[in-house]
């Protein structure tokens, strides 16, 4: 079996940073593109923050660049996801549902996904009124009344974009006050669509086909109550993909994997970590990017010196 230089895993802008700058150092990177291929910009309407970008530019546009960047320099892309690594011994292996490659170097970006809340009916209407984006889902809900969970910025920017297709969008915040940002609070308490609950939480969906109510529960007073409504969404955060890793690397207390400070080396020589899988704090696409850039270097240097 051909002994890879590096593997990539994961697609957001870690992954394919690291592609561009590992395929230009002819690294041969092999990126593998996971079962959420392109990550949370995906799911993303308009990034109006990435550097260069002066008029904006749609999430899953910006992805699609970083992609034709990465393959032009001559990142294989191979759409699978990997099921497991083994760590042990050098080459590393990594291992999709039926293929195996052995690598001398690993970057991992492999990002994080939307938590949910784990309240009764939210598992069950999944699809049928219950998402964890509104930028995907948002156009279904076309003069119906929605709830978002959150208090945070990913909170009220769905609830704005959501006044765009919904008639009334209710959020629920558990606390007194929002965690987001001044200037995107006062976009969300600004648009007459937006009605905000505080100390208010959603403890049980309720629907047979699709959602129709929402039980509520004020957690000062201890009023429950129900709201009407076909669409609820869960913007609480996100959590790290790092199950495979688990056991395998140093992970913090959230699951994060743990890097040396100031560079992408893992505890594991030769395993390299990148993007929001190592950032419970910026998260944002352009810091993914850099933490990508950084991961590639790290790694060129690793091989070099390995040399
Ligand atoms: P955050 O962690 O910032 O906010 C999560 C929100 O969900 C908080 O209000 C939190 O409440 C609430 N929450 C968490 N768990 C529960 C629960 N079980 N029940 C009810 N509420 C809950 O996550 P975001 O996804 O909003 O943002 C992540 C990062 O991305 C942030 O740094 C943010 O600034 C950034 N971001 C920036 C954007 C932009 O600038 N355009 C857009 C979107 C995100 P509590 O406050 O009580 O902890």
């Amino acid at each position: 079996m051909e002994i890879r230089k590096t593997i990539i895993i994961g697609s957001g802008p870690a992954g394919y940073t690291a592609g561009i700058y590992t395929a230009r150092a002819e690294l041969k990177p092999l990126l593998i593109s996971g079962s959420e291929p392109g990550g949370q910009l995906m799911t993303t309407t308009e990034v109006e923050n990435w550097p260069g970008e002066p008029e904006g530019i749609m999430g899953p546009d910006l992805i699609e660049n970083l992609k034709k960047q990465a393959v032009k320099f001559g990142t294989e892309i191979l759409a699978d996801t990997v099921t497991e690594v083994d760590f042990s011994s050098k080459p590393f292996v990594v291992k999709t549902s039926d293929k195996e490659f052995q690598t001398d170097s690993i970057i991992i970006a492999t990002g994080a996904s939307a938590m949910w809340l784990g309240v009764p009916g939210e598992e069950k209407l999944k699809g049928k009124g219950v998402s964890a984006c509104a930028t995907c889902d948002g156009f279904f809900f076309r003069d119906k009344k929605v709830v978002v969970v959150g208090g945070g910025d990913a909170a009220l920017e769905e609830a704005t974009f959501l006044t765009r297709f919904a008639s009334e969008i209710t959020i629920l915040v558990r606390r007194d006050e929002f965690k987001a940002s001044k200037p995107m609070q006062e976009r969300a308490l600004n648009n007459p669509k937006i009605k905000v609950l505080w100390n208010t939480e959603a403890i049980e969906l309720i629907g047979q086909e699709k959602l129709e109510l929402v039980k509520i529960k004020n957690n000062q007073t201890g009023e429950e109550s129900e709201l009407e409504a076909e669409g609820y969404f869960a913007s609480i955060g996100h959590k790290p993909n790092t199950k495979i890793f688990e056991g395998l690397l140093e992970l913090d207390h959230k699951g994060y994997i743990k890097v040396k400070p100031n560079t992408t080396k893992t505890n594991i020589e030769g395993v390299f970590a990148c993007g929001d899988v190592i950032d419970p704090f910026y998260r944002q696409a352009i810091t993914a990017a850099g933490s990508g850039c950084i991961a590639a270097l790290d790694a060129e240097r690793y091989l070099s010196a390995k040399e």
